[in-house]
């Protein structure tokens, strides 16, 4: 559990490997490894010999679920993978990916990335043809789907399915002898393809754990595609036509997504960058425009001269780029303010009481020479409940900060994800119930500046394509308002 942390979570990540004469199981483990950072609360991983398939899975971290003695009993040359984050701890285990059941078909695993937002109906469909269930995930919901279609190849079946799921979805499914990496018509979460050194293919949530895998020639499974790799010549299926314009996922690029991630031909770093330079043109334009606006005498030529801040530091890790990139366009120094603890949040041991009041400060310690008698920009990635700001603004100003200004790196989040990002219910958002001045008051910064909808469309150098519903309530598939509870809570998911 994460008692240290209110970022929106992303659900999943996903691998799939067809690498004939390699250890398959292995090469698995060390991709699940790269993709840890898109959930560490279970991982798990199925493996195909051509006739049966293995899957070993477990909660915990990925060197912690997959021990030396689990990995000799994970042989074959085909393999599925995923790492998962979920919203509690009741049911963690039942609801760890991949999903797996023998079907007439012969066996099927199956792990995802995303959220069907119509799996109730469907899971309902089903439960009213006789079919039970072992959890509430969507994912055992599209398992069954594909065990029950018709067709006569799993290329058919897929496609059958594929029509009746509305949502998020980037998959790999594992069959005795094939991998298949499908994803939604939308486009919503990343999946890439790359070619291996020994001339097999994987399939990865991110480019990142592609290199990890020594892969080339890497391209994005596109939205509609079903691809299958099982042999040294990709076979790809456009099952559905691909919605235009796409709705990627933006805050893939603004959190989620390693930095070493490259989507849709857009590096992850260089967005970062661009969207804290972005927030830099707007923040001080903005702030020497308010400045000009008051009666100008020496003491308002004075206050334009000396600058908005003397230094600009990022909420570890995530807003480093963003961080640079302000100071670049601002001229605001850049330097560190705080040293972040990377393990604190991945502990399955309650803190006590006297430590949880502690809040952020386990998480985070100042450098407090780099901060006392200074004003600061401190650059952060996004204010979900605004539980964190604050705090961190606290620990700044102990440490002797004279001003704290907080920049965000994207439009304020006033609506909920209902496409597999754990943001919460709308009542949860901070940005939903109060405006900029509010929260800016609520969380005691001397000033709160968001990045607008231009500007992050800017730094992605898009003038569209991308699901901005968080920020807008614009959302790419019509939603039902009411679903957000189910769909956020996900207790048992
Ligand atoms: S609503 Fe926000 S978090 Fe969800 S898919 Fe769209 S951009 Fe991503």
């Amino acid at each position: 559990m994460n008692y240290f942390d209110e970022s929106p979570k992303e659900e999943c990540g996903v691998i799939g490997i067809f690498a004939p004469n390699e250890d398959v199981a292995r090469m698995t483990f060390f991709g699940l490894y790269a993709l840890q950072h898109r959930g560490q609360e279970a991982a798990g991983m199925a493996v195909a010999d051509g006739q049966v398939i293995t899957m070993h899975k477990g909660v915990g971290l990925v060197s912690q679920v997959f021990t030396p003695n689990v990995m000799t009993d994970l042989k074959g040359h085909y393999a599925i993978g995923h790492t998962r984050y979920s919203t509690t701890g009741s049911s963690l285990l039942r609801n760890a990916q991949p999903f797996m059941i023998e079907t007439m078909h012969g066996p099927l695993a199956l792990a995802h990335n995303g959220n069907l937002i119509n799996s109730a109906e469907l899971r309902n469909e089903l439960m009213e043809q006789g079919v039970g269930f072992s959890s509430t995930s969507d994912t055992e919901v599209m398992t069954m789907m594909l065990a029950r279609n018709g067709g006569a190849t799993w290329e058919e079946r897929i496609k059958t399915a594929m029509a009746k799921w509305i949502g998020a979805y980037s998959l790999v499914i594992l069959t005795r002898d094939c991998v298949y990496a499908v994803r939604d018509p939308w486009g919503f979460r990343p999946l890439c393809i790359g070619l291996l050194p020994s001339g097999g293919h994987a399939v990865a949530s991110e480019t990142g754990a592609l290199q990890t895998l020594g892969c080339e020639a890497i391209r994005d499974v596109k939205p509609g595609e079903v691809v299958s790799l099982s042999n040294s010549a990709l076979k790809v299926m456009q099952a559905l036509p691909t919605v235009k314009p796409s709705a990627m996922c933006v805050f893939e690029h603004i959190y989620f997504a390693r930095p070493d991630q490259t989507w849709d031909g857009i590096n992850v770093h260089h967005v970062r960058q661009r969207l804290g330079e972005e927030l830099a043109r707007e923040v001080v334009n903005g702030w020497e425009a308010d400045k000009r606006m008051e009666v100008v005498d020496g003491e308002t030529e004075k206050r334009i001269a000396d600058g908005f801040a003397d230094v600009v530091i990022p909420v570890p890790d995530s807003s480093v780029p963003a961080a640079i990139g302000f100071s670049h366009v601002s001229g605001i120094p850049y330097n560190d303010g705080f040293i972040k603890n990377r393990y604190v949040g991945r502990t399955f041991i309650e803190p006590t009481d006297s430590l949880r009041k502690r809040g952020v400060a386990l998480k985070f310690n100042v450098i407090n020479e780099n901060v006392r008698g200074k004003r600061v920009v401190m650059i952060d990635d996004s204010i979900v409940r605004g539980n964190t700001t604050g705090p961190l603004i606290k620990l700044l100003k102990n440490a002797g900060a004279k001003e704290v200004h907080v920049a965000i790196t994207c439009p304020p989040i006033a609506h909920p994800c209902f496409m597999g990002v754990d943001m919460g219910k709308y009542e949860d958002l901070i940005a939903h119930k109060r405006t900029v001045d509010e929260i800016r008051e609520f969380v005691g910064a001397d000033s709160l500046y968001y990045l607008s909808v231009d500007g992050m469309m800017k730094a992605l150098q898009r003038k569209d394509g991308f699901c901005q519903a968080c920020f807008t309530g614009q959302y790419p598939i019509p939603v039902d308002a009411k679903s957000a509870k189910t769909g956020f809570e996900r207790a048992t998911k």
